[in-house]
């Protein structure tokens, strides 16, 4: 139902270009729930904008959008329109500020139905106090403002918003992040039985792979605006392929520890600037398990021995993989063992051969 293609958005700022996002093709079908984790800075928020073609002007988009096959990007205004709430929505991070503080909830989650002309407004409010009771709220709630909710109040009502016009695809942003684990919990059980019981498709995005792993059937990771790792949720949580994605993994976030979130435990450095990114592979200078390649390396998403598993590192390199030991490089990305044999990618000019690890008999 949705397929990104070459996703590519720019923003443009006094001191530059910001590539946000750089070339993601994706594939979503109907009724399943994808998971797109990577720290903060690594594109994600962006590309759930872009979806819906909600980025700022100074954005430069290009690649493809489709959803249900119509390209977003080239659709005229009024198809736009009805596509968003209709067809998809998105539900952001922070409800505090998605919520207008002067109107009450009920005729928020009472407007997109108005505005598109699917109730007239005695059935919005019955649609209304309906959608409350599903996202678990009371429907009396539907007269209150925003400051007199809690934090997982407000994230249920951005939800029964979101659920409203009876979309297909929910684009979750970040949708427990600012909640206490208990109510992040709460929160993930009600998303996934709400997707299961209407057989909605759900773009689930967050910096915590535990989250994602527990509510979507397959992960993408960014890093620095790519996707570097894809496939099932168990395969790339369980078995990361691509280091980052191990170190990701590895890294639980404390509640309420700003640090754990910026910088994942086990991993060192921070995520490249966007305007001065490494050659090669982007991580290659935080990569526990760098070659000396790394640097100059074209990398992309190639297959690991699950065809549906794919991963942008010289390590699963399809010339590569059949000579590595299972789990590769990534299984102990931080040991400091030597690198694993393998072949060598074809050097760039300047880079001194000799400190490739070369297999004298192969395996
Ligand atoms: P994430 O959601 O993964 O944290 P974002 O999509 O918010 O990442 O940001 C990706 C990159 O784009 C970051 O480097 C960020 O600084 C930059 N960025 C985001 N929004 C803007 C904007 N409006 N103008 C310029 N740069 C932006
Ligand atoms: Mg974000």
């Amino acid at each position: 139902m949705l397929e990104l293609r070459d996703l590519t958005v720019t923003y443009r700022i006094a001191a530059g270009e910001v590539p946000a996002v750089r070339g993601v093709s994706l594939a979503l079908a109907r009724g399943e729930a994808l998971g797109i984790a990577g720290e903060s800075g690594s594109g994600k928020s962006t590309l759930a904008m872009a979806l819906l073609r909600l980025l700022p002007r100074d954005a430069r988009v290009s690649g493809e959008i489709l959803l249900d096959g119509e390209d977003v990007l080239t659709m005229p205004w009024g198809r736009l329109r009805a596509v968003r709430w209709a067809s998809a929505s998105i539900v952001f991070q922070g409800a505090h500020h998605a919520l207008n503080p002067v109107h009450r909830i009920g005729d928020q989650i009472a407007e997109p139905l108005l505005v598109h002309g699917l109730a007239s407004p005695a059935e919005s409010r019955r649609k209304v106090a309906e959608l409350l009771e599903q996202v678990g709220l009371p429907a009396w709630r539907g007269r209150s403002y925003s400051h007199e909710l809690s934090g997982g109040q407000r994230q249920r009502v951005m939800i029964a918003m979101a659920l409203a016009c009876e979309p297909h695809l929910i684009v979750a942003d970040e949708p427990t992040t600012a909640l206490d684990v208990m109510i992040q919990a709460q929160v993930l059980e009600l998303i996934r039985s709400l997707i299961a019981r209407r057989g909605l498709s759900l773009i689930m995005i967050s910096h915590d792979l535990s989250v994602l792993a527990a509510t979507c059937e397959r992960l993408a990771v960014m890093y620095a605006g790519r996707v570097v790792e894809t496939g099932p949720s168990g395969a790339v949580f369980g078995d990361a392929r691509h280091p980052y994605s191990r170190a990701l993994a590895d890294a639980f976030p404390l509640v309420g520890d700003p640090a754990s979130r910026r910088a994942p435990r086990g991993l060192g450095g921070d995520p490249p600037d966007p305007m001065d990114l490494p050659s090669g592979c982007s991580f290659h200078p935080r990569c526990p398990a760098a070659l000396p390649e790394c640097s100059t390396a074209a990398v992309e998403l190639w297959p690991t021995t699950d065809p549906r598993h794919t991963a942008a590192c010289v390590l699963v390199h399809p010339e590569t993989t059949p000579r590595l030991p299972h789990g590769g490089a990534a299984e102990d990305p931080g040991s400091g063992g030597a690198p694993p044999q393998q072949e060598p990618a074809p050097h760039a000019p300047g880079t001194p051969a000799s400190t490739t690890v070369r297999p004298e008999v192969a395996p």
